[in-house]
């Protein structure tokens, strides 16, 4: 099981690249939680308005840094157990998968996306291609 962290990073790496070439690609073709998102919450949402906070930049990038320190903060403590790496990142998409459910469920199906640290790092990377 903590094998499949490693996927997890291989596609984090994979859709961090494409998304300096080609925007959040990734997020509308490719990802499999916004696919599971699309074709299975959309059918379960509340469909609400989503909070105005999840749009503002602040807000974004604080999920962002909580997420990412999260990690770190775990990294460092695994004392460079390559399982216990690989299950932070497995533990990493069934929380984050979780939470997308729940933001799903009763508010927008896609509200997640809206804040994903993923999504947000594609943004700022897709970004550094235009300027
Ligand atoms: S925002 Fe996150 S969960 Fe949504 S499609 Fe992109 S990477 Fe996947």
């Amino acid at each position: 099981m903590p094998l499949l962290g490693y996927l997890v990073v291989a596609m984090m790496a994979f859709f961090l690249v494409l998304s300096f070439f080609m925007g959040r690609y990734w997020c509308w073709n490719l990802c499999p939680r916004g696919a599971f998102l699309d074709i299975v919450m959309s059918k379960f949402s509340a469909k609400r308005q989503l909070p105005l906070i999840f749009s503002k930049g602040w807000f974004r990038l604080l999920i962002f840094i909580l997420f990412m320190g999260f990690v770190v903060m775990r990294i460092l403590h695994s004392g460079g157990n390559l399982i216990l790496i690989g299950s932070i990142f497995v533990a990493m998409c069934l929380v984050t998968t979780v939470i997308a459910i729940v933001i799903g469920a009763f508010i927008k199906h896609r509200g997640w996306c809206v804040i994903c640290p993923m999504g947000f790092l594609q943004e700022k990377i897709s970004g550094l291609n235009k300027k």
